[in-house]
């Protein structure tokens, strides 16, 4: 029996992650439905491996593949080449200068937020006899990360169309507050649509400005190119969609001791719990040093022990925490534990936390082993 089970092939890890593929792939086609997309891929795919998730999207069928895969660095950018992944790469965030050569080398598309970027750009291309490189003019519409403010970009159109050695292939924008302030994002889509709309919508191939919450909260607006990153990974940054997607990771761990503790026994750093009762305390291995947040000690925070949540105790320590399992009929050693994924849900817990999900998913440790599933029952 144990042989079947790819955790207990060796030494079974005290913490993983479980990373559901067909999950994955259910999301994905729920985003592909809006148009086509910018698989946003930075900070290791949200802490579910980039290489990994990248292989999956790429192996999809034709019409079902990402167009882009957005991320935030050339170190990410480099990591999916050199693991041949041949979609196309988007770098969301302006290029440094030192880093214009490669980027120019592997032909990846970088976003452009001033006239003297998109120059460097050209003649990097030019001195290296290239065809033009295709790019993509970033506006900033109320983001203030990056980009050419609209105006700006009316008054220096011509002199990026000018330039021989680049491509203008795209715009797009971004939402700061799409969860969170819809008539600002309305006022966004309005500017945006405005904007390409003077500038001549035939001159940019796409058009994009939608993270996860502007493809979910904003439907029927002028975009033919979509850039989800958190509901690929099946959180929804507005809870009424959350129905539509499924979670993909899991945090798991295992119990590692059961004792019982007796009235007046304290439990953890600072004994700010002090039990009242007698009871059941099973000490699990994982802690914050594995990314569970250190946040959600004292916040009534739950996890799942045999399909049934049992409180926090105490603070949460670097390499373990303690839980009441008093109502559990049994509970033992080697027993499994979900911190949150499909049964508890992230925005939980991030609430508790005071954080936010993608805080939380790119927060998970390299210690903390990435187990990948094609499905429910494996
Ligand atoms: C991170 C990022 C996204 C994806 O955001 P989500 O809210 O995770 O969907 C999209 N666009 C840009 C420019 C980003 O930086």
């Amino acid at each position: 029996m144990q042989a079947q089970s790819p955790l207990l092939t060796s030494s079974p890890p005290r913490a993983w992650a479980e990373v559901n593929l067909e999950k994955l792939r259910k999301n994905h086609a729920f985003a592909c439905s809006y148009g086509d997309t910018m698989a946003v891929l930075k900070a290791g795919a949200y802490g579910h491996g980039i290489i990994h998730i990248a292989q999956v999207l790429e192996s999809l069928p034709t019409d079902e593949r990402p167009t882009f895969f957005g991320v935030a660095s050339v170190i990410e950018a480099r990591k999916l080449t050199e693991a041949g992944i041949l979609t196309r790469i988007y770098l969301l965030s302006p290029s440094c200068a030192f880093e214009r050569e490669e980027i120019v080398s592997r032909r990846w598309t970088p976003c452009i937020s001033s006239l003297s970027e998109a120059q460097d750009f050209n003649r990097l291309v030019g001195k290296s006899h290239a065809q033009p490189l295709p790019i993509h003019i970033t506006v900033d519409t109320g983001m203030g990360r990056g980009g050419f403010l609209p105006d700006d970009l009316l008054d220096k159109i011509e002199a990026l169309e000018s330039l021989p050695h680049v491509i203008l292939e795209g715009i797009g924008s971004h939402l700061p507050s799409a969860d969170e302030d819809e008539s600002f994002t309305l006022k966004q889509f309005d500017q945006f649509t405005a904007l390409v709309k003077k500038l001549g919508v035939d001159r940019f191939r796409y058009k994009h400005l939608a993270n996860s919450a502007g493809t979910l909260g904003y439907q029927g607006h002028y975009n033919n190119l979509y850039r989800p990153g958190l509901m690929l990974y099946g959180i929804s940054p507005i809870p009424d969609y959350q129905k539509l997607l499924s979670p993909v990771l899991s945090l798991k761990s295992r119990v590692c001791l059961v004792r019982k503790l007796p009235v007046g026994h304290g439990v953890s750093y600072g004994r700010e719990t002090i039990l009242d009762q007698p009871t059941m305390v099973a000490t699990i291995g994982i802690g914050y040093g594995d990314g569970y947040p250190r946040a959600l000690s004292m916040k009534g925070a739950e996890v799942l022990i045999s399909g049934q949540r049992c409180p926090l105790l105490g603070r949460v320590t670097m390499d373990q925490i303690m839980v009441d399992v008093s109502a559990l009929d049994h509970c033992a050693e080697g027993d499994e534990v979900e911190l949150f994924g499909a049964n508890i849900l992230i925005t939980e817990i991030a609430q508790l936390a005071e954080t936010i999900p993608w805080a939380i998913l790119t927060g998970i440790t390299p210690r903390v082993k990435r187990v990948y599933i094609e499905a429910d029952n494996c």
